[in-house]
């Protein structure tokens, strides 16, 4: 079992020629709403991979929080832990560009109440093979989620985004860490990744850096190193691109698989779901990564 706690979003995204600068209007060619957030863009990930996958978490009592629950539902993802609140759902408004580039505000709503545990997420986190973990909601909450994993011999997995500073306290039980470059240079201050791995692993047991095009750089405490290029697809839509990339390789590790090819399914994944325009909409299911991995 797959446990995600975190966020979940109303994506809002505008498809542009060239991003508008400040003080500038321009012209989009196409918009969609597509469900997303982190949390919930990793639980799809994960439940599309043919991973059993409980989402915690929280949608505010509008239009769009009956529309993620069911998207996430349809997904295969038990939905069961996720709250209704008054107020807004979260949303964030995505501008893709030409190039598949991407640039996002995120307004966090009823993803501020994930700031603890709620009744029954301590008894489906303890019953996991694996918690992941983003920082979309606020540290407490995902920091108490952590602690419970940890007391209770679940692995857990953090992607430290938003980028920004992690709490020791947090730190401590992670077992996995998996920061894009630009993270793992918030993180540690290197820019360079290689430079970056071995910072990590002061902190935590194994990472995996993100290296977008350039595939991913895992390392461990014991000395392990493992660099896999990325598969080479034309990038229509890098949106999600790391967040397939986890909930899959979360999928597979919960199944026992080792964590090279946890990696090469993560990184078949991710290619996968960046030929295609969206953010979940666009990951692939099972079959597709099978099918894709066989060619
Ligand atoms: P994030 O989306 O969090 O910024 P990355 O850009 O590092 O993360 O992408 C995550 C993973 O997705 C990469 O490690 C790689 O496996 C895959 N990926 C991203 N961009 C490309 C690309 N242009 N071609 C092939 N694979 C890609």
């Amino acid at each position: 079992m797959v446990t995600v706690f975190g966020s979940c979003n109303m994506d809002l995204v505008a498809y542009v020629a060239t991003p508008p600068r400040r003080g500038e209007t321009v012209h989009g060619r196409a918009f969609s709403t597509v469900p997303g957030g982190k949390g919930a863009n990793q639980a799809i990930a994960a439940a599309r991979a043919a991973a059993n996958t409980r989402f915690l978490g929280a949608v505010g009592d509008d239009g769009f929080g009956s529309r993620i629950r069911a998207e996430l539902g349809d997904s295969g993802v038990d939905t069961a832990g996720l709250r209704t609140v008054e107020g807004h759902s979260g949303t964030a408004h995505i501008v893709v560009d030409d190039d598949g580039g991407n640039s996002i505000i995120v307004v966090g709503g009823a993803n501020d109440t994930v700031d603890r545990l709620h009744d029954g997420d301590a008894e489906a986190i303890a019953d996991s093979d694996c918690l992941l973990l983003q920082l979309e909601t606020p540290l407490r909450g995902a920091s108490e989620a952590a602690e419970v994993a940890a007391r209770n011999g679940v692995r857990v997995i953090l992607t430290p985004a938003p980028a920004e500073p992690v709490p020791e306290s947090l730190l401590s039980n992670v077992d996995l860490l998996v920061p894009n470059e630009h993270e793992a240079a918030v993180l540690t201050g290197e820019s360079d990744p290689e430079r970056a791995l071995p910072a990590l692993l002061e902190s935590v047991p194994e990472v995996v850096v993100t290296l977008g095009d350039q595939g991913v750089f895992y390392g461990n405490r014991a000395g392990e190193r493992v660099r896999m290029p990325a598969f080479s697809v034309r990038a229509v839509d890098t949106t999600a691109a790391g967040d397939t990339f986890v909930g899959v390789l979360a999928a597979a590790l919960a199944r026992g698989t080792d964590i090279t090819r946890a990696l090469r399914r993560g990184s078949a994944a991710a290619a996968l779901s960046i030929q295609r325009k969206g953010a979940s909409g666009s990951m692939p299911v099972e079959d597709d990564i099978h099918e894709f991995l066989e060619r």
